[in-house]
């Protein structure tokens, strides 16, 4: 029974490479029927922001990939915030100490800084493992009662993991495969702290524990902590999740990390929703730019995956069925804006015209009085050009308020000799179309066209420029019908005189 979690921190909004790591998770649970968790992992209190754990639900609620247990549904595994299992790590912490994975050590800042600062100046890197640890203060270089003596005296402590001298670990990633790592590198990092407080590591270890968790999917970022969590796993004697590190989200450029700079730098949006700071400052979201969820999970889908054929467009229904982490690549994905704005054009072709013609109405007071049926009409013969819903206006002003001045270029390239005459004729054989159907007014005036012998472009530019007031737009006999007899003639008028 598979069983992943998602473990954001929240000391912020909830970026792309957090939504991604949801998004795998959620695919990778729901292919194997099994459960995706939702735990939010806030043991670091400094870090806390006020309403970070909102906006991750949020986030995950409107890319319509909601976990199917955390904080306040089916609960049970519970709680899955670590700040509300606090009393639970303790015990592990000891269990360590007493099994000899883990000792107290008792070192100030200023100690280790020294250290730090002694080892750099000799062009060393200091780190706290069996190599230094012997001159630091801990319950490996100090005597029973020394440690028992700082304890009831209330001293500050940590409490640290004791990585082993001259092994080699041999570690397993299901996109990376074999890891083989030498202990010496590692240091005996922190597990526990003397305010009660377990570090990220032992939570981690403990809660995915708890909780079952059957797989771990998360960012490269964590492949440095995999050596600690796999010994942790050994040290507790229990069975170890199977890892996959998913790979980096590189710059546009596809050079170094992206970060939310390159966002704010580069102009798009670097958060599924809109996120003000504390200070007030606000940063874009993908939902208020117009983006459709839909096309966020299948671009995000495609950041470090890929299906192996050409098929690009993949609703979520169909990237459940087709996601793999075998296809998972290790190399970094490139970031590129451009492509979820593809994305955002195909899904918009599959959006409900109505519930589109809604959104365009409230955004313009123009259509305040405009019927709800007029507009989802319109938006069916523009919305192939359409990337957002705020480009509908500029591509569809004309069915809605005659053009107030013509394009220039098109002005010259459409008003020829006899344009004006031209147009005053067809005023006159529009208005002699008794049933304004669009079969009529096609046919019409193709036939009146064809009997003139001349060009179609001749008419039909002029007659175009009349109505847009430019020469793009839909189809010219759409247009007429959708505006009118009266319009149409008065709009040809206008032109014409
Ligand atoms: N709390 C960690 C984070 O913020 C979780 C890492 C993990 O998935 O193990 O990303």
């Amino acid at each position: 029974n598979v069983r992943v979690r998602f473990a954001p921190s929240p000391t912020g909004p909830l970026h792309i490479g957090g939504v991604r790591t949801a998004l795998f998770n959620y695919l990778f649970a729901k292919k194997h029927h099994g459960t995706f968790v939702l735990r939010i992992e806030d043991t670091d209190q400094n870090r806390y922001v006020e309403g970070a754990e909102k906006y991750i639900v949020d986030a995950l609620n409107w890319c319509q990939i909601p976990f199917d247990e955390g904080p306040g549904k089916n609960e049970k595994f519970g709680p899955y915030r670590q700040s509300e299992r606090k009393h639970l790590y303790k015990q592990y912490a000891d269990e360590l100490i007493a099994s000899g994975n883990a000792y107290y050590a008792f070192d100030t800042s200023e100690t280790l800084d020294f250290h730090r600062k002694d080892h750099e100046a000799k062009g060393k890197t200091f780190i706290y493992n069996w190599h230094n640890r012997l001159k630091l203060s801990n319950s490996l270089s100090l005597s029973a009662e020394a440690v028992q003596a700082k304890l009831d005296a209330g001293e500050d402590y940590v409490i640290r993991f004791k990585s082993p001298q001259d092994q080699t670990l041999h570690l397993k990633d299901m996109i990376r495969g074999n890891i083989t790592i030498d202990t010496n590198i590692l240091d005996d990092k922190v597990l526990f702290k003397s305010d009660g407080m377990p570090t990220y590591h032992l939570a981690n270890i403990v809660d995915d524990h708890l909780m079952e968790i059957t797989h771990v999917i998360r960012g490269e970022e964590w492949l440095p902590s995999l050596a600690l969590h796999q010994q942790l796993y050994d040290a507790f004697g229990w069975q170890a999740p199977e890892f996959a590190h998913l790979p980096l989200i590189l710059k546009p450029t596809g050079k170094g990390k992206l970060s939310k700079r390159d966002g704010d730098k580069l102009g798009f949006p670097v958060f599924p929703l809109e996120w003000t700071t504390p200070e007030g400052d606000v940063s874009r979201g993908y939902k208020e730019d117009g983006y459709f969820p839909e096309a966020m999970v299948n671009f995000l889908a495609f950041l470090g995956w890929n299906p192996g054929t050409e098929q690009e467009v993949f609703n979520l229904e169909a990237l459940i069925s087709t996601f793999d982490l075998e296809r998972v690549n290790k190399s970094g994905a490139r970031f590129d804006p451009d492509k979820i704005k593809w994305f955002n054009h195909q899904y918009m072709q599959e959006q409900d015209n109505e519930m589109l013609a809604q959104t365009f109405q409230q955004r313009h007071s123009e259509l305040k009085d405009i019927d709800v049926n007029y507009i989802t009409m319109v938006v069916g013969l523009i919305k192939e050009r359409a990337t957002f819903v705020s480009d509908f206006w500029d591509l569809s002003d004309f069915f809605f308020i005659s053009p107030k001045s013509y394009d220039e270029k098109a002005y010259k390239k459409a008003m020829k000799e006899g344009t004006r005459e031209l147009m005053t004729e067809l005023s006159v054989l529009i208005h002699a179309i008794e049933d304004f159907e669009l079969d009529q007014i096609t046919t019409t005036i193709k036939s009146w066209i064809t009997n003139k012998e001349i060009g179609f472009g001749k008419v039909m530019m002029p007659l175009r420029l009349a109505l847009v007031g430019a020469l793009q737009g839909p189809d010219v006999f759409d247009i007429m019908y959708m505006i009118g007899k009266a319009e149409t003639i008065e709009r040809i008028e206008n032109l014409a005189t």
